[in-house]
């Protein structure tokens, strides 16, 4: 299956079909009609998945995003002159961006719609052919995409093929152009190792723990929200910018927690395990790993909020743990879930150190007042994306990149960044057949030498 998925769509490339521009469009026009047709069934896989509540389909963000590129894709597309250079004169140089060729598509569970089509999007518009292997962990959605996307675009170029770890191993055994691959970092090792053995180049879009810090001189209430959407408004804290935990000074710590807890009780009401705006735990092994997060021994009870489960359901309710030890295992790794620890320092300058003693994040929050601490932690914290004074909104602006650095991830998509991510910058030079310089021809005599 993958090895006829691979050959048939690299025989089909070779056409040279995906290059123009009216393929590409054709394609776009295609996933955007999939989107607006079929979005209730989109959402109603979606909510078979993980419960997610409509506002968190993200399925406007991809009609956004084919919006974005049908209207940018002939700007992009256009070759870029640059000037001609002395040494050559006279001639022209330009870059074009050129297709890559077959490329591979893997996306995760946790928005397996977005996360499948948007690079898609990207890969189209840059004129290749693409195998997309959505989450086997989000098996209506990546059933309901292996039924829709045949449908709305040319199948002859673009294949959906579902599996597990034995079918993505099978895809990862062929010679790809390019891997997207959205999952965690210990599978992204996997891939990029098998991708070296046909030195393919590869997106990795990892996670990490995104550190929000909070300093004590910023209206607690407006910080409590926007950290209370971007963690439990994503996916129950099952995204990869969800914030993975606060840092705070002693001082503003009682004054950030009660307004976390008033927000949250107007979220998500006195029982928010019945609330409909609340994703559930995408199945047990994550139940159960986040259960251990909360119950070993040195955190369990520093719980001040929340805490509540339903192991039936799968839903865990949204949870505040007050000064865990930096040696438990909810520290050390990625949460990915409803779970926000708090630490607590002297000084808010003390978060500098703990983040970067930690591995780069994906994205790091600060809320604060002070432009001078602002600059700081954009100059001192390295992460894939810095936010000041918000959560995980950047991700909706297709002008910004979406990536990330060290363990959190290499390459970047989202609007043009996405057509060059799956583009190759062609350097074209053409010349004519006036314009000889003698001292560049052998034998170099002392006079061409002195000359050059
Ligand atoms: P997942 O379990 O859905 O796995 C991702 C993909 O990897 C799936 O398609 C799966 O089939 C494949 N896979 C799993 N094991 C494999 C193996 N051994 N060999 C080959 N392929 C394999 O998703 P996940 O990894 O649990 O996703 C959560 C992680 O992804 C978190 O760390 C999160 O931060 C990160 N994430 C990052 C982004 C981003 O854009 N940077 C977005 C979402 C999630």
């Amino acid at each position: 299956m993958a090895t006829a998925a691979a050959e048939q769509l690299r025989e089909s490339f070779l056409t040279g079909k995906t290059r123009p521009a009216a393929w590409r469009e054709a394609q776009l026009r295609g996933v955007l009609r999939m989107v607006t047709e079929m979005e209730t069934a989109i959402c109603d896989a979606l909510h078979a998945d993980l419960a997610k509540p409509r506002t968190e389909s993200y399925v406007q963000e991809v009609k956004s995003s084919c919006k974005f590129a049908l209207k940018n894709l002939k700007k992009w597309m256009k070759p870029q002159k640059v000037s001609a250079g002395v040494l050559t004169f006279p001639s022209t140089a330009r870059i074009a961006a050129e297709p890559l060729g077959v490329v591979l598509v893997i996306s995760a569970w946790n928005y397996p719609f977005l996360l499948s089509v948007d690079p898609v999007i990207g890969a189209i518009a840059a004129g290749n052919a693409v195998v997309l292997k959505p989450s086997e962990i989000a098996s209506a959605t990546s059933t309901l995409l292996a039924e829709l996307l045949p449908r709305f675009v040319d199948g002859s170029f673009i294949k959906v093929v579902e599996g597990g770890v034995p079918e993505t191993t099978a895809l990862l055994e062929q010679k790809w152009d390019k891997i997207f691959y959205t999952g965690n970092g210990k599978v992204g090792r996997i891939v990029l190792s098998l991708a070296a053995k046909h030195l393919t180049p590869v997106v990795l879009e990892l996670g990490g723990k995104c550190p929000v810090v909070v300093d004590s001189n910023v209206d607690a209430h407006v910080a409590a929200k926007r950290i209370a959407v971007g963690k439990w408004g994503c996916n129950n804290g099952q995204a990869c910018v969800a914030p993975d935990f606060i840092i705070t000074t002693n001082s503003f710590a009682p004054k950030l927690v009660e307004s976390l807890e008033k927000v949250l009780l107007k979220f998500y009401g006195k029982d928010p395990l019945q609330s409909p705006d609340l994703s559930q735990i995408v199945n047990s092994n994550h139940f159960n790993r986040l259960s251990r997060l909360m119950d070993e021994e040195m955190v369990s009870d520093k719980v001040v909020f929340g805490g509540q489960r339903d192991e039936l359901q799968l839903k865990i309710s949204p949870t505040l743990l007050l000064d865990v030890p930096l040696d438990s295992a909810i520290m050390k790794e990625e949460i990915f879930g409803p779970l926000l620890p708090i630490i607590t320092a002297d000084k808010i300058h003390e978060s500098f150190a703990l983040i970067n003693s930690m591995t780069k994040p994906l994205a790091a929050y600060l809320f604060t007042k002070d432009s001078t601490l602002q600059d700081q932690f954009e100059n001192g914290i390295s992460a894939g994306a810095t936010i000041i004074n918000d959560t995980s909104i950047h991700l909706t602006n297709l002008h910004l990149p979406f990536g990330g650095v060290g363990e959190s991830g290499m390459g970047a998509y989202h609007g043009t960044f996405s057509f060059e991510a799956f583009s190759h910058k062609k350097a074209i030079l053409a010349r004519c057949f006036i314009g000889e310089t003698k001292a560049r021809y052998p034998p170099y005599t002392p006079e061409k030498l002195k000359i050059v």
